[in-house]
């Protein structure tokens, strides 16, 4: 028996989402007495892959060749059920991210598996039974889910496990691909980088704007703010729709769905749409002229005010106090 962590890399360097899984997969493989073992597909050194024995992971297969360059989702899930199989895993461990939430069901399926999506803490073991907390209904709600299928998948919410450190190191192996042409009826030809800024469903800040903002010419000093935080751009969906920013930008119920540790609202009313994808973040600060914005009322942190006086004013104190 062992615990599978599916690990993921942007262009050769490991993800934040993998050191979270890597934590994840780790905490469950010591209360199940068992290992926590890893699975890289793609382009990435062993030095990188190497950084996974600190997080208690005891081996770590690597699988590449041309074909598998770029996540293709059929391939990559035969690839992870073959290693969960051969390692005889009891529980794979993904990140809810694009391709983890396409990967997980189809896990779930080659492993005749129970599948838990958006888990944001460890699960309560009682035998073969896991009781494990997930978002649900839009971030609105926590579900406590039961699952006791002789094999389990388990997608984590980005941000929402704590990641640690435990020493140790991991013995790096290479993992043969069991693929067919089959596994490749869908190919990705090719992929066009939108933008360099940080992953917005992986940021740990992110400066968020809204109608308040008046206008697309206003962002400079959204960015500028972003910038001088190291944080990712989002904005409200009236300012996609209208084509200001983005749709990559767009959080809450249509959008992406954030868990950053920081969430600066500025100009956004609050809307329930809204909320439903940013209220899972830890900390929240909200910017708006009017006391009565719905968005205080879940705010850690609340300016009332001009955001066109107030963000320059707070660009200005972060520069002075980075010197
Ligand atoms: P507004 O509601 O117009 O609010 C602007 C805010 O800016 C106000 O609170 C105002 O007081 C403040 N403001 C104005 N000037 C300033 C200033 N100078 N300084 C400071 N503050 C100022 N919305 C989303 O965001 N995400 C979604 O995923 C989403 N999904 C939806 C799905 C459905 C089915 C529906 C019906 C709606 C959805 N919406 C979504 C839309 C949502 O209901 C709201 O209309 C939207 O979030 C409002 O955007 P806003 O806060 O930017 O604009």
């Amino acid at each position: 028996m062992s615990v599978l962590v599916y690990i993921e890399n942007t262009d050769g360097q490991l993800k934040k989402s993998a050191f979270e899984v890597a934590t994840y997969g780790k905490d469950i493989a010591t209360q199940l007495n068992t290992e926590a073992i890893a699975l890289s597909i793609g382009d990435i050194s062993t030095d990188e892959l190497s950084k996974l024995g600190a997080y208690g992971i005891s081996k770590v297969y690597h699988v590449t060749n041309d074909d598998l360059k770029t996540f293709v989702n059929q391939a990559y899930a035969s690839i992870v059920a073959a290693a969960a199989k051969q390692e005889n895993a009891s529980v794979v461990v993904l990140s809810n991210t694009f391709s983890g939430k396409g990967l997980a069901p189809r896990l779930a399926t080659k492993l005749e598996a129970g599948i838990v999506s958006g888990a944001i803490s460890l699960p309560t073991i009682n035998g073969n039974t896991f009781e494990v907390q997930k978002t649900a209904f839009s971030n609105k709600a926590i579900a406590t889910v039961v699952v006791d299928s002789a094999v389990k998948v388990i997608t984590i919410n980005p941000n929402s496990y704590t990641v640690k450190e435990v020493g140790g190191s991991a013995a790096l192996e290479n993992f043969t691909a069991p693929v067919q042409s089959s596994d490749f009826s869908t190919v990705v030809k090719d992929i066009v980088r939108a933008t360099d800024k940080i992953s917005l469903p992986e940021a740990e800040i992110v400066v968020s704007a809204g109608r308040g903002m008046k206008g697309p010419e206003n962002w400079s000093m959204i960015e500028e703010l972003a910038e001088v935080l190291g944080a990712a751009t989002a904005c409200s969906k009236p300012v996609s729709d209208a084509g200001w920013r983005p749709h990559s930008e767009h959080v809450g119920q249509t959008g992406i769905v954030v868990s950053p540790n920081l969430y600066i609202a500025i100009g956004i009313s609050g809307a329930i749409q809204h909320l439903a994808g940013v209220s899972s973040s830890k900390t929240i600060v909200v910017i708006n002229k009017d006391p009565e914005a719905p968005f205080f009322k879940v705010a850690d942190y609340g300016i009332v005010g001009d955001a066109f006086t107030i963000v320059p004013k707070l660009i200005e104190a972060l520069k002075a106090h980075k010197g």
